[in-house]
């Protein structure tokens, strides 16, 4: 059914519409307009001057790792198999392993929908997301070529490095990979070893790069190449992350990802605050609102290759996020949110999340849903969240409480 949201402020790459409205068929943006004129036709709701952003595009996630505590009892590592052999001896890895693994995807997709993330890049075999990654609240990125990473203690997934970017160049998808995550010599050699290989292009997206040398930023820059910053992840882990600031000075496309809860955030929200802090201590300068949010908007479709995703304009895909706050630099607003300022998330035309002032767009679009404090605020949400919670409580056998997600029956 075609909807309208009228009288928000619309963010889109070149303008901030005031009063402005987003008219949405079925599942993709039909028009965006400067003002907002009555119409008897379609069903139109008043968005009060919320802020309208596209939903955000969370470039780097393991969605099978959507559990908490993190484990690092042996940080600063040298590289992620020192971490993942911490994390396969630890007793919440077991903790774990009694979940269903669906019902760990369905946590992934919750806890992202809460922060306003709609599409996430689930950094795993495809036979193994295809298995578990349906009925999500929010969308998986399913075309995508791929390696673990690029040493010779990689996990072995997909068809090896060279193919494997010949496949992304072919089919204009991207080639993702883990990169330069660590300080172990063939780690350290990463880049080089992609340039080897050819596996340097603009379908390349690099996660990580901590360790990434200036020749290797220069290389990243001449071939076009894109980078996933993890900052909670990487800091956590390491105790450093990708130096931003010179990849972005070299003209270099950056991403944002959070990587899983067992190493990396529990929202975006924390990845922001991390991204500024860490700026701010590296650079002694403040990291720009805008440039935060174009990582999870237009950065984040470029390096995924979607071409109808990370903005709002005519005929691209009905992913947008509300948000309560200021008109003044709504950058600012949507970098510095919590829970709470999380109004409505909208993804492939269906509201799947939002304060409770939305129920009446919820019941009028059939759309089932179940109503939640979430940090005090009352929320409802499409799905059986509830009943996700008490599955997991009961798979583990005691209230297990996940940071990550934050919500009570209300
Ligand atoms: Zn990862």
């Amino acid at each position: 059914m075609a909807w309208e949201l009228v009288n928000g402020t619309i963010i889109t790459p070149h303008d901030v519409l005031e009063r402005g409205s987003v008219q949405i068929d079925k599942t993709h943006i039909q028009h965006v307009s400067k003002s907002s004129r009555k119409s008897a036709d379609t069903m139109q709701i008043d968005v009060n001057g919320m802020l309208v952003f596209p939903g955000l595009i969370n470039c780097h996630d393991h969605l099978l790792g959507t559990y908490v505590p993190r484990v690092g009892d042996r940080r600063p590592y040298l590289n992620w198999l020192e971490w993942d052999n911490d994390l396969k001896s630890a007793p919440v890895y077991a903790e774990r392993q009694q979940i269903d693994s669906s019902d760990l995807y369905l946590l992934g997709g919750y806890r992202h929908l809460l922060c306003g993330i709609t599409r996430v890049q689930d950094h795993i075999p495809h036979f193994v997301r295809e298995a578990f990654a349906k009925n999500l609240p929010i969308r998986i990125i399913s075309d995508f070529a791929m390696a673990h990473s690029v040493t010779s203690f990689a996990l072995k997934w997909g068809d090896g490095i060279e193919a494997e970017h010949a496949k992304a160049v072919k089919n204009n998808i991207p080639f993702i990979t883990h990169c330069s995550e660590g300080y172990d010599e063939e780690t350290l050699r990463s880049v080089e070893t992609l340039a080897a290989k050819g596996a340097l292009s603009k379908q390349t997206v690099l996660i990580h790069g901590i360790a990434f040398s200036d020749k290797d930023m220069d290389l990243l820059a001449e071939h076009q190449c894109n980078v996933v910053w993890c900052p909670v992840s990487n800091l956590y882990m390491f105790e450093q992350t990708a130096r931003v600031k010179e990849l972005m000075d070299r003209g270099i496309n950056v991403t944002l990802g959070t990587d899983s809860p067992m190493s990396g955030s529990f929202s975006i929200f924390e990845e922001f605050r991390t991204a500024r802090e860490f700026y701010r201590f590296a650079y002694g300068a403040e990291l720009d609102d805008k440039v935060l949010i174009d990582m999870m908007t237009t950065n984040a479709a470029r390096a995924m290759c979607l071409s109808d995703a990370g903005s709002i304009a005519d005929g691209k895909a009905a992913d947008l996020l509300l948000i309560d706050g200021a008109a003044t630099n709504p950058w600012a607003a949507l970098t510095h949110a919590d829970y709470s300022d999380i109004m409505l998330v909208i993804t492939e035309g269906q509201p799947k999340y939002g304060d409770i002032a939305f129920a009446p767009v919820f019941d009028a679009m059939k759309i089932p849903y179940q109503t939640i404090m979430v940090k005090g605020a009352r929320k409802i949400v499409a799905g059986d969240i509830l009943g996700l919670q008490n599955r997991i409580r009961r798979a583990v056998k005691f209230k297990k409480e996940l940071d990550f997600l934050p919500i009570e029956a209300a």
